[in-house]
C-alpha cells in the first residue's frame, strides 16, 4: 500500500480520546476467501499501550464521578446502535471470523443484549446495611470501581466477548484499555467506533489492537493496570496469572474446555443427535463450551453412531455468508494445520474416524474441512484430554451411568458439560456431580443466556464468574463502613 493508501484506509487505535495511527498495520483476510481483504488494522507498540494505560488512569475520576443515570444511558445507547447494525456487525464478524451468518447474527445481537443488561445493572448498585455486634455502631458495605481494567480477548467470540467484559467495566465504574485478538479487529474496531458514538468520555475507553506479546504483555505487567480479564488459551492464562499476581492485579481467566456429553441409553436419540451435532461442530468447534467428548452408554452406543455418521452427511461445510452453510472455515491457517495433526494423532493411538476430518478444496479458497467423528476412543487418549478447538469429536463408549460421570470428570478442564436422559434420578444426579461450571440437560454444552453467570471449575477458569449480576465480583471492590453516632 502507498501512504496515501493507508492513511484512508487503515484503521486506527483509539487512545484517549483520538483514532491514533501506527507504523505498523496488519491485513485481515476472510478465512472463507482468502482473496478477500477485509481491512487493514494499525498495529499498536509499546508506546502506545502504555497511552492508553495513562489515559485509561487519568479518566478514573471522571468516569467513577459521571452520575449512574448518565453512565446507563450510554450503556443503553451502545446496545442499541449494536442491535440496529445486527445485519451490517454479523457479517462483517462471519467474514472474519467465519462462523455462520445466522452464528454471526446471533452472536451481535447477544453483544448488544449485554449492554443493555449492563445499563439497567448500572441503575441496580446497592450495597447492605449490617448490624453491628456493638451498640451504637452501624456497619454498611458498598462497592468502588477497581480503576483501570485490562481486557484482553480471543478470536472465537470477535464481539460478544469484548461485550461481555467492556459492559460490566463501564457499567461498576472502571476505565478499559480493550486488546482484541490479532485475527479480529474489524469487529473490534466496529465495536468501539459505537462505543464513542455514544459518548463515552476520552480515556475512560481505549482501543489499543496489536500483538498479544506486545500490548497485552504491558497490560499484564503494568502497575496502574489494576485487573486483567482475560479469555484465550490455558497456557497464555497461566502466564498472565504469573505475571499479574507480581503486582497483586485482580484476574479473572476463562481458558479452555475439554466438555463431555453424556447420552445414556434412556435418551431420545434424535435429540441427543442434535444436541451433540449442534455443540460439537458448529461454529467450526471453535467454542470453549463445544462438546468434544461424546460418552454414551452401552446399550444405545451402535444405534447413535449410525445416526451420528447420517446427521453428519447432511452437514455443508462453507462459505460463512452462503445461506446453504451449516458450518464455515477454520479461522486461520495455524489451526486448520492443528486440528489436521489432531487428526492424525487420533488415528495413530488407534482411534476409528468413521467420518470426515478431511482438508477440503472448495470453488473458493479458505481454511475448510470436514467435521470428523472418532470412535473406539479411550479417555486417556490426546484426543480426549487436549482442547483441539475444531469441528472433531470422540465417542468413548462406557458401560452405564456411573461410569460416564467418572469418565466425563476425568479431565483437567470443567467448564461446561450436558448429558441427555430421560430420567429425572441421572438428571438430578448429574448436575449434582459433574465437575463443570455449567451444567446442561437434554441441551448441547454450547449456548448459553447473556444475562447468568458464565464460567468453569478446575483447569477451564479462574477468578470469579463473569456475566449476570455475577460480575460485579471482579469489576468492584468492596469496602466496609463503621459509624459510630
Ligand atoms: P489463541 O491461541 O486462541 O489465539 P491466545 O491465548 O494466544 O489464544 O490469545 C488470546 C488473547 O491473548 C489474544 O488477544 C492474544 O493476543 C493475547 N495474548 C497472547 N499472548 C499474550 C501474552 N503473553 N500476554 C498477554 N496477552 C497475550
Amino acid at each position: 500500500m502507498t501512504i496515501q493508501q493507508e492513511n484512508n484506509q487503515v484503521k486506527k487505535n483509539y487512545i484517549n480520546g483520538k483514532w491514533v495511527p501506527s507504523e505498523r498495520y496488519s491485513t485481515n483476510i476472510n478465512p472463507s476467501n482468502l482473496n478477500e481483504v477485509i481491512g487493514y488494522f494499525s498495529e499498536a507498540n509499546k508506546q502506545d499501550a502504555l497511552d492508553a494505560i495513562m489515559a485509561a488512569k487519568d479518566a478514573t475520576a471522571i468516569w467513577a464521578g459521571t452520575g449512574i443515570q448518565q453512565r446507563s444511558d450510554i450503556l443503553d445507547n451502545i446496545g442499541n446502535k449494536i442491535l440496529s447494525r445486527q445485519v451490517e456487525l454479523g457479517e462483517l464478524l462471519a467474514r472474519e471470523e467465519g462462523k455462520t451468518r445466522a452464528e454471526a447474527m446471533g452472536e451481535v445481537h447477544r453483544a448488544g443484549s449485554i449492554f443493555k443488561f449492563f445499563a439497567g445493572e448500572v441503575l441496580r448498585q446497592s450495597g447492605e446495611a449490617i448490624d453491628s455486634v456493638r451498640p451504637g455502631v452501624s456497619v454498611t458495605t458498598t462497592r468502588s470501581p477497581v480503576g483501570v481494567v485490562g481486557i484482553i480477548t480471543p478470536w472465537n467470540f470477535p464481539i460478544a466477548i469484548p461485550a461481555w467484559k467492556i459492559a460490566p467495566a463501564l457499567a461498576y465504574g472502571n476505565t478499559v484499555v480493550f486488546k482484541p485478538a490479532e485475527l479480529v479487529p474489524a469487529s473490534a474496531h466496529a465495536l468501539a467506533e459505537i462505543i464513542v458514538e455514544a459518548g463515552v468520555p476520552a480515556g475512560v475507553f481505549n482501543l489499543v489492537m496489536g500483538e498479544g506479546k506486545v500490548v497485552g504483555d504491558i497490560l499484564v505487567k503494568h502497575k496502574d493496570v489494576k485487573a486483567i480479564t482475560f479469555t484465550g488459551s490455558v497456557n497464555t492464562g497461566r502466564a498472565i496469572a504469573v505475571e499479574a499476581v507480581k503486582n497483586m492485579k485482580k484476574i479473572q481467566l476463562e481458558m479452555g474446555g475439554k466438555n463431555p456429553a453424556i447420552v445414556l441409553d434412556d435418551a431420545d436419540i434424535d435429540l441427543a443427535v442434535e444436541t451433540c451435532v449442534q455443540s460439537a461442530f458448529y461454529s467450526t468447534g471453535q467454542r470453549c463450551t463445544a462438546s468434544s467428548r461424546i460418552i454414551v452408554t452401552a446399550g444405545i452406543h451402535d444405534k447413535f453412531v449410525k445416526a451420528m455418521q447420517e446427521r453428519m452427511s447432511k452437514i455443508t461445510v462453507g462459505d460463512a455468508l452462503s445461506e446453504s452453510t451449516d458450518i464455515g472455515p477454520v479461522v486461520d491457517e495455524k489451526q486448520l494445520v492443528q486440528n489436521l495433526a489432531y487428526v492424525e494423532i487420533g488415528k495413530a493411538e488407534g482411534a476409528e474416524l468413521v467420518c470426515g476430518g478431511e482438508k477440503l478444496t472448495l470453488a473458493k479458497t479458505g481454511f475448510y474441512m470436514s467435521p470428523a467423528l472418532f470412535i473406539n476412543t479411550t479417555n486417556d487418549m490426546r484426543i480426549n484430554q487436549e482442547e483441539i478447538f475444531g469441528p472433531i469429536a470422540t465417542i468413548i463408549k462406557v458401560k452405564d451411568y456411573q461410569q460416564a460421570l467418572a469418565v466425563a470428570n476425568d479431565s483437567e478442564f470443567g467448564l461446561s458439560a450436558g448429558i441427555c436422559t430421560t430420567s429425572l434420578k441421572y438428571a438430578k444426579h448429574f448436575q449434582e456431580n459433574i465437575q463443570a461450571g455449567m451444567t446442561m440437560v437434554n441441551l448441547p454444552t454450547a449456548g448459553v443466556d447473556y444475562h447468568v453467570p458464565f464460567g468453569g471449575t478446575k483447569g477451564s477458569s479462574y477468578g470469579s464468574r463473569e456475566q449476570g449480576s455475577y460480575a460485579k465480583e471482579f469489576y468492584t471492590t468492596v469496602k466496609t463502613s463503621y459509624l459510630s453516632a
